[in-house]
């Protein structure tokens, strides 16, 4: 027999085929959005859901309108689909990771619990995992004791506590969150939702800026200084050069354009070819490969002092900046209080 779910359940679970008839048996239509006034107020709110991922809230607040709730789930996912950006998705998923996981962990219903779970291809309260799951899971949880050297192993079977099956439970609901997007959207689709993505994007820059403040090239680590001098000076860069570059300016706030605009400093510089390259490493991979990385790569070069209290090319240029900053003041202050010397007293009436 069918489990019968109430529809204060469905937010709680908005990815349930249950959600998804719902707001199908009232006559809500994807394409219908723009064409009414409560469903354009339905995009601005799926608007301020992203928003709260891109600001790393820890959890979505529910409303008292259920489907308005349903409905924004949705649209966040047709949105971040639109604009297909890896960073986005990532921002989205592990927020709505985490609510579903507050959801489901205090669940009282046992059978929706349960039902919960099957949807999400999850088996609960085994006390113990196959190798195999269990590395795909543990493996983006940074503790030690989440290595698969540290655990117990017993017949092809990882020994796990409810606590670190919770966790658990968190990466397998934000890595099927990750994996269903982007969705496919239809063009005339992107189109339509075109002015509420920018939104979105303009959140997400703005969020990028913040993070890491104005672009200072002087802050740049080294490596990423020799692959920009590499590509000005006509240098073919090899694939994880080019990719490393692009993700670094990229993750700092820099636009497609702009990326190409640095490789634009090269001789044989192609337009079309950069903006495919470029377009393609911003919008699937993303993430500036750590330094133990670049190392492999063979791209960690002219390693100065600050490179051995870092990991991450990122780290370097958030901690360079900081000094940068502070060494201005310093120079400023030491200006000023130059300057008040050198200026004459007044002679004495
Ligand atoms: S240690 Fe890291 S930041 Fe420094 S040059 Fe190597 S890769 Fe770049």
């Amino acid at each position: 027999m069918r489990l019968a779910v109430e529809p204060r359940d469905l937010t709680h679970y908005p990815f349930l085929k249950e959600s998804q008839e719902f707001l199908a048996a009232r006559g809500i239509k994807m394409h219908d959005f723009t064409a009414s006034a409560l469903g354009r107020k339905y995009l601005d709110t799926a608007v301020e859901r992203v928003a709260c991922a891109i600001d790393g809230k820890e959890i979505y607040p529910e409303s008292q309108d259920v489907v308005a709730d349903i409905a924004t789930y949705v649209l966040a996912r047709v949105l971040v689909s639109c604009i297909r950006d890896r960073n986005l998705i990532e921002r989205l998923a592990r927020m709505e990771a985490k609510r579903v996981y507050f959801y489901i962990h205090d669940e009282e219903n046992e059978k929706l619990k349960n039902h919960v779970c099957e949807t999400l291809g999850i088996t609960l309260g085994l006390g113990k995992m196959p190798v195999i799951k269990y590395v795909e899971l543990a493996s983006t949880v940074r503790e030690p004791k989440w290595r698969l050297i540290n655990r117990d192993v017993d017949a092809g079977q990882v020994a796990i506590s409810d606590d670190e099956q919770d966790i658990l439970l968190r990466e397998r609901i934000r890595k099927i969150l990750v994996s269903q997007l982007p969705l496919t959207i239809p063009p005339s689709m992107e189109h339509e939702f075109a002015p509420w993505c920018e939104k979105i994007t303009a959140a997400l820059q703005e969020r990028t800026l913040a993070e890491f403040g104005a672009i200072d090239e002087s802050a740049y680590p080294p490596c990423i200084q020799a692959l920009i001098a590499g590509a000005a000076a006509g240098v073919n860069l090899s694939h994880s050069g080019r990719f490393a570059m692009t993700a670094f300016l990229n993750n700092i706030g820099m636009t497609p354009a702009q990326v190409a605009g640095i490789f634009a400093r090269s001789p044989d510089f192609n337009p079309d070819m950069t903006m495919y390259q470029v377009d393609h490493i911003t919008t699937h991979e993303y993430t500036t490969p750590a330094c133990q990385t670049m190392l492999t790569h063979g791209i960690c070069v002219n390693r100065d002092s600050l490179c051995d209290k870092i990991a991450h090319p990122l780290n370097y240029y958030r901690s360079k900046k900081k000094l940068l900053e502070r060494k201005r003041l310093r120079e400023e202050a030491q200006a000023q209080t130059a300057a008040e010397k050198s200026v004459p007293e007044k002679p004495k009436e």
